[in-house]
Parts: structure tokens; sequence; C-alpha cells
């Protein structure tokens, strides 16, 4: 992880290479969650390599994902007005569709391994409690800046107590909160995301630090917003792809350039690897890391893509392998948002698993197992597996077992849900 910056350094990046600028907190914001919440990170990158593992890269359902827009203003300029809302909005869905005008300027050798996501995004109809609603919340504050709750930059806004709004039921709608977070006294992050994790539970204490969603700097949303953004070298052309590259991390993607030189990447078996983040203009002939993709071999740093940190006009696709992900994300975890089943992964509230006594040392009975097939099986603290049930009665012999901390995990048809068990 050599990508932790000390704050200075971050200060002397922005002043001595003015053209560089970090425009995405979520990959640091990982890193800090990992520090309050050991096994954060842990926790996420399980998260995606199962849902790659699963990932059936099935097409033909368009997903609709419901979203509400928090807006949290301290001055007028700040209270943006409902067309730019509904022009990001826009923005999502041409983009997510493949349907934007500048998909022309992706570059041929790319053109086999773009892809239309094939989800959507509309604005609530319903709030949580099944009033109708425009989607769309408003909120004054008196926080002149989101400057960081716990060491998150904008965690603040995410929150009525601390000036903002608490978040509609996560599972249930993707909250993007619009702010002014220049943080540390700069505008230079642009938003951050929260990456799917082992949803809806996340690892103990996670979700006290973290809230599920996205938030992003009000200036930097929207493709039709009124105010300039400008983080030292002029104004930025926004286009409203802050928003779409946030989501991307929400739905589980990475940065193109896998956060690191050209030995870290982003896990898409598509996407061109790049160094530390790549280019933040419109270059078209760096290619600054050896790939394989394919039968394609060795291509250019994409600065087409979404994920990357180019200019936001440069930016006009996602890889196939990156809309693989996003929509096995859907399926597996944020499944709630499509009114979804858990297509089979671990999912706490599959079915409700009872184990007792625990700890224990030569029985336990197990309770909540559905009805007909299921697989239960113990595993040791390290993974390895120790004992595998078919069709499990519920009272199961453990007294062969050396003690320890184990895991017991019932796969059925209705998911997977897994209770740790202490072996005296
Ligand atoms: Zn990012
Ligand atoms: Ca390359």
């Amino acid at each position: 992880m050599k990508y932790i910056l000390p704050l200075l350094s971050l200060f002397a990046i922005n002043i001595a290479v003015a053209q560089e600028f970090e425009k995405c907190y979520t990959h640091r914001a990982m890193l800090h969650q990992e520090e309050l919440t050991p096994g954060y990170l842990q926790s996420v990158n399980e998260t995606f390599d199962r849902a790659k593992q699963l990932s059936t890269g099935e097409r033909g359902v368009v997903y609709t994902i419901p979203v509400v827009v928090h807006i949290v203003y301290n001055t007028p300029e700040q209270n943006l007005h409902d067309s730019v809302v509904f022009n990001q909005i826009d923005r999502l869905n041409e983009d997510f569709r493949r349907l934007n005008v500048d998909t022309l300027n992706t570059r041929t050798e790319f053109s086999t391994i773009v892809g239309d996501a094939e989800i959507e995004f509309v604005l609530a109809t319903e709030d949580p409690d099944g009033n109708p609603t425009n989607g769309i919340t408003r909120t004054s504050t008196t926080q002149t800046s989101f400057t960081g709750v716990g060491g998150f930059p904008a965690e603040g806004v995410k929150m009525t107590s601390e000036g903002g709004i608490d978040p509609w039921n996560t599972q249930d709608y993707l909250n993007i909160w619009v702010c002014e977070m220049s943080v540390w006294g700069f505008t230079s992050l642009l938003g951050y995301a929260t990456p799917p994790n082992n949803l809806p539970h996340w690892p103990a204490g996670a979700s006290d630090n973290l809230i599920d969603g996205v938030v992003i700097q009000y200036n930097a949303f929207g493709g039709n917003n009124p105010n300039t953004l400008d983080v030292g070298n002029g104004p930025i052309d926004v286009q409203g792809r802050t928003c779409v590259h946030e989501v991307g991390h929400y739905l589980g993607l990475r940065h193109i350039w896998g956060d690191g030189d050209c030995n870290e990447e982003d896990g898409i078996d598509d996407t061109p690897n790049a160094m530390d983040q790549s280019n933040q203009d419109c270059n078209h002939v760096i290619n600054d890391c050896v790939d394989n993709i394919g039968t394609l071999g060795d291509l250019p740093n994409m600065v087409e893509n979404y994920m990357d940190y180019s200019e936001e006009t440069c930016q006009n696709s996602f890889t196939v392998g990156q809309v693989d992900m996003m929509r096995s994300i859907l399926e597996n975890y944020r499944y709630e948002l499509i009114n979804g089943t858990p297509a089979g992964i671990a999912n706490e509230e599959a079915f409700n698993l009872n184990v007792f006594p625990n700890p224990s040392n030569d029985f336990v009975t197990v309770t909540g197992i559905p009805e007909g097939k299921g697989t239960l099986e113990i595993m040791s603290e390290t993974g390895q597996l120790v004992k595998m049930i078919e069709n499990p009665p519920s009272t199961i012999e453990i007294n062969g077992l050396v003690k320890g901390i184990y895991f017991l995990r019932v796969n059925s048809e209705q998911g997977v849900v897994s209770r740790k068990l202490v072996i005296l």
C-alpha cells in the first residue's frame, strides 16, 4: 500500500505539480477505514473476488437503481437547481448505457472491449416512509464546508447531527450527497464513494465510520452546473463524470491504474494498466505499462475510461470486464437496489442461522437452515475445510476438532450464511 501519503506531501503535490490533483478520495478512505476497522480491506477484496467469480457475463436485463440526491448547502450557489440534478441523472444514464455521443471518440483499439452496462438510474419517487418524493432533499447547513469526521473528508454531510442529512435506507437507495467539501482548505477532492463490502452487514464497526453512498463536490456535479470549478489550473470542463466515476466505485470498480504502479492493477481483465493516477489529461499516445489483454496484447493507457483520472471530456467508456463486475455486484451484493434476491452469495439476511451453545466442546445445535437442500461446512480460522455435511441434522458433533476459532457456513439455495464458532 504505497499510496499512503502524509497530509503535508499532499499539499506539496498540489503546489509543486499544479496539473496533478487528487480528484477522488475513495481509495484513501478505504485505507483509513482499514486503520479504524482492521479486516475491512480484506473484506472488500473478498467481495470483489467473489463478485468476479459469480459474474455470469449475461446481458439483456436492464437494472434500474433508485437514487436520492441530498443537496446540502451553505450558500445559494451550493443549493443547485433541480435541473442540475436532472442533468446529472441523464449523464449517468447515457454513460452507463453507452448512449453518450462521445463514444465516437473511443479509439478503435478499444472498440471490442467497451460495453453498455445496462444499468439505469432514476430519482426515487417514494421516500423510505412511502411518501411521494422527487428524489431530491435540500438541507440548509451552517457548515461552510464538510472537512471531515473521523478522518474522512466529508462524512459529516451524511449525518444530520453534523449539519448534513442522514441517509435514506442505504440498501434500497443509492444516496448521493452534494456539498462543499473543500478538504483541508483547498478544493481538490471532487468526490468519494463506498465500495460494496459484505453488504448489508459490513465488518463490525465499519458502518459506524463510513456511511454507504457517494459524495460529490457541488461544483463538480451535473453537466450544466452554473458554478466554476477551478483547482488552480483554470476552469475545469465539468460534464458530470465525477459522479459517473464515483458510482463506478460504488458498484465495485477500482481505479483503472490499480492505485499503484505497473505492478498494481484493478483486478479487471480487460482494462489496460497504467502508472500512478495515470494521466490527468487526454494523452492518446502514452503507454506506460505492458499489458497482456487477450488477443489485443498491449494497449495504450485508456484515458477514455471513466475510472481513470483523465479529463472528463476525454472519458467515454466502461469496459466489458468492468460492466461484468458492476452487474455482478448488483446481482449478488447490492441486489436490494434492484429489488432482486441474491444470486448465490454470502447474504446475512438470507436466513436466520443460530448456532448454540457457542463456545462449545462436544456438539452444537444449528437452527434456521432452510428446508431442502443445504450443505454445512466448518472451516478453520485460516479457511481450511475441516468438516462438510450434506443435508445436515440439527445437532452437529464437533468433539473431533481441536480447540480454536472456526467458521460454520451453511450453503443453501437461499444464500450462504456463516457464523463464528469457538471450540473449547
Ligand atoms: Zn476514484
Ligand atoms: Ca499498456
